[in-house]
């Protein structure tokens, strides 16, 4: 934790809080504040903890907040996007807003791994493919999306997706967008009204995960705001909080037929419970398959609610997970104190 601390490892948001003695105030490990010596410091594994022992919460980073949300001077202008992804923006819009352009820029190109500019025109392309979809004319829906030439709308599409928007009509569409948990960020996507990808944004292989999913379901992906993924939000904070036991969101799991059988067996294991790869092999019927029923658990794509967290080693071990074994770990913690 120490080390996590000095280095401010934004991957231990929201696992652990670091309070400082001599100041009163509790941090996130990646605070951008000066680290004091470490005699002074003192680690708690809730908000909650820190708060009864004392402390207060830092001013700077905001330990209240969940992991990884957008902070409050960039609230106001993620709403306008919102609510009219057709507008453009420009640096003098966002001065008007009070907003710094290159604060802006540099957020969204941290926690999206993209520019504003994309971001923005991926919003537009997401509501002009809707249309399309829908049978709307491509010229039509070019224009009306702000684009000031139909060559370059399907310049900006080809890049972004991949295909021309003529091809994605047959092509399926998956809104994706990001939640925030007590764990950190995770990727959500959906399709039509099926869930089909929960991911932490920081595990390893998501490129190839969503590339995957991509190919298997041979669907374009858009970031935007859908009805289920409010749901899913929703459930996992009463999860989190304790409060739930079960999730009822409907899944697409696209795969083999083996990953179907294993992901089902899945999500039969009860709640707070855990159980082998040995063991699960041999339920399904197929005992010298270990290896290779531990290898579909760590395609699924749907972390949490196709609970992969509750397979362990015969030896107890908690083995690996693609999220890492520190969020296995609290999970299977926090299921244990629910039950
Ligand atoms: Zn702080």
């Amino acid at each position: 934790m120490d080390r996590a601390f000095r280095s401010r490892d934004s991957q231990f948001d929201g696992v652990f809080y670091t309070a400082v003695r001599t100041t009163g105030i509790f941090c996130r490990p990646s605070c951008p504040a000066r680290k004091p010596k470490s005699d002074h410091l003192e680690y708690f594994p809730t908000v909650r903890d820190a708060l009864f022992a004392g402390y207060r919460p830092c001013k700077r980073c905001r330990p209240l907040d969940p992991a990884g949300a957008p902070p409050a001077w960039l609230e106001s202008l993620l709403r306008r996007i919102d609510e009219d992804p057709t507008r453009r923006w420009h640096d003098s819009d966002l001065r008007q807003l009070g907003l710094n352009p290159l604060r802006v820029r540099r957020w969204f190109q941290s926690n999206h791994a993209m520019t504003f500019h994309a971001y923005q025109r991926a919003r537009r392309l997401g509501m002009a493919l809707g249309r399309i979809r829908n049978g709307g004319d491509l010229t039509d829906s070019a224009y009306e999306h702000g684009f000031e030439s139909f060559s370059g709308f399907r310049d900006a599409f080809q890049k972004l997706f991949g295909v021309t928007p003529g091809r994605s009509r047959s092509q399926r569409h998956v809104v994706v967008n990001r939640i925030f948990t007590p764990l950190g960020p995770m990727l959500v996507g959906v399709l039509d009204d099926s869930l089909c990808l929960l991911e932490f944004c920081d595990r390893r292989m998501l490129e190839t995960q969503v590339r995957r999913l991509q190919h298997r379901l041979d669907c374009v992906m858009t970031p935007g705001e859908s009805p289920v993924i409010a749901e899913v939000e929703q459930q996992l904070k009463t999860y989190f909080e304790g409060k739930r036991r079960e999730f009822d969101v409907p899944l697409v799991t696209p795969g083999t037929e083996f990953q179907q059988r294993v992901w089902d067996g899945l999500r039969q294991i009860p709640f707070g419970q855990v159980t082998s790869y040995a063991a699960q092999a041999k339920r399904l019927g197929c005992p010298e398959a270990v290896r290779a029923v531990a290898r579909a658990n760590g395609d699924n794509r749907i972390c949490i609610i196709i609970p992969c967290h509750r397979v362990i080693g015969t030896d107890g071990q908690l083995c690996g997970y693609g999220g890492g074994i520190w969020r296995k770990r609290f999970l299977l913690d926090l299921e244990k104190q629910t039950v």
